[in-house]
């Protein structure tokens, strides 16, 4: 950690600060420049208490990590992409995947034409919520167990990987039982016990950004996952709350090429949460695509206004081939990367 010391601070305001930091098990550094002076504390914060303490004494402007905070997420600690599978299919390192599916199944036959109409556009993985984390308790919370029977059916039906939703720990079991992905919504993206339970699954985790955290708390979360015995995490940059109003949320994807850099782990864009608006969905799919994310995710539902959940940012999945797949086929392969292999 650095300890950035306030300018003009006399040079027993900086020894009793020394004492403090030697006081806390740590080794003191003091580096004086020109104008200020900061103190490198060494020692393991696992082992020792935080020095983020010291932010309360009058001589010090700022407790500085030196250290990322997360490493098994890190491109320091891994450099090459990674890649995951999902029931078979790879997401990374060129292999470019949409996920897509309405927001929540609804019912059998709203799910099946969902898939009929995904897989014949050439998606090979489905999403669905089976477990709605909903804004209001007054909305449709999904169909729960039953969600999950009827996506179960679509994997049989149509060879579909799946990926759904967990929201509470009571239903990790039952929900990767079926699902070849497990979703952590942008909402329990910083539900550190969940994170925590989830990670031994056995089955790769699509982290999405919580709406209000930093990219370096998105990391940290991932790493939470890693930590706990799950190495298959996805990131999905999803939309973060600004003080615009014309968008469902901003599109950050300034983040994504961030995780990227900062990353080895693949990372996914959700035009249809950031946005909440299906116009506004392949102009930032494809805006996704520039930016070098791995994959998208995309909301479609065989009836978009009716739609129990989300229903003025669903594509239409009948059109989907036609609406999104042929359109961002060519600026796939012009970013290097294969659609759907
Ligand atoms: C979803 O994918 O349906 C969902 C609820 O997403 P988010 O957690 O990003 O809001
Ligand atoms: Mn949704």
């Amino acid at each position: 950690m650095i300890i950035v010391i306030k300018p003009n601070t006399p040079p027993d305001g900086i020894e009793e600060v020394r004492r403090h930091v030697v006081g806390l098990g740590y080794e003191p550094r003091l580096i004086q420049g020109v104008q200020r002076t900061v103190i490198a504390a060494i020692g393991d914060e696992t082992e020792h208490p935080s020095l983020e303490t010291l932010k309360g004494m009058p001589e010090v402007e700022n407790v500085l990590p030196i250290q990322k905070r997360y490493k098994l997420a890190s491109r320091e600690f891994h450099s090459a992409n990674s890649v995951v599978h999902i029931g078979g299919h790879p997401l990374g390192q060129g292999a470019f995947q949409v996920i897509a599916g309405p927001c929540a199944v609804e019912s059998l036959a709203q799910i099946r034409e969902s898939a009929r109409d995904l897989s014949a556009a050439g998606v090979g993985i489905l999403r669905g919520g089976a477990f709605k984390p909903r804004t209001s308790p007054y909305d449709f919370q999904g169909l729960a167990g039953k969600g999950l029977e009827h996506l179960a059916r679509m994997k049989d039906e149509f060879g579909l990987a799946i990926v759904t939703e967990v929201i509470g720990v009571e239903h990790i079991k039952r929900v990767a039982a079926v699902a070849d992905m497990l979703q952590i919504g942008a909402r329990n993206a910083q539900n550190y016990h969940l994170l925590e339970k989830v990670a031994d699954c056995g089955r790769p985790i699509l982290l999405k950004r919580g709406m209000a955290s930093t990219i370096d708390e998105w990391l940290s979360a991932a790493e939470y996952l890693m930590v706990h015995g799950c190495e298959n995490v996805v990131l999905c940059e999803r939309g973060i709350r600004t003080f615009e109003t014309a968008t469902r949320n901003t599109l950050d994807l300034s983040a994504v090429v961030v995780a990227k850099q900062e990353s080895h782990l693949p990372v996914m864009v959700d035009p249809s949460h950031a946005s909440g608006n299906r116009k506004l969905v392949l102009p930032l799919a494809l805006a996704a695509i520039a930016a070098g994310a791995d994959g998208l995710v995309i909301e479609a539902h065989p009836q978009p206004l009716e739609a129990r959940s989300d229903a003025g940012q669903q594509i239409a999945s009948d059109k989907f081939k036609r609406e999104i797949i042929e359109v961002i086929r060519p600026w796939v392969e012009l970013a290097g990367k294969t659609l759907n292999p």
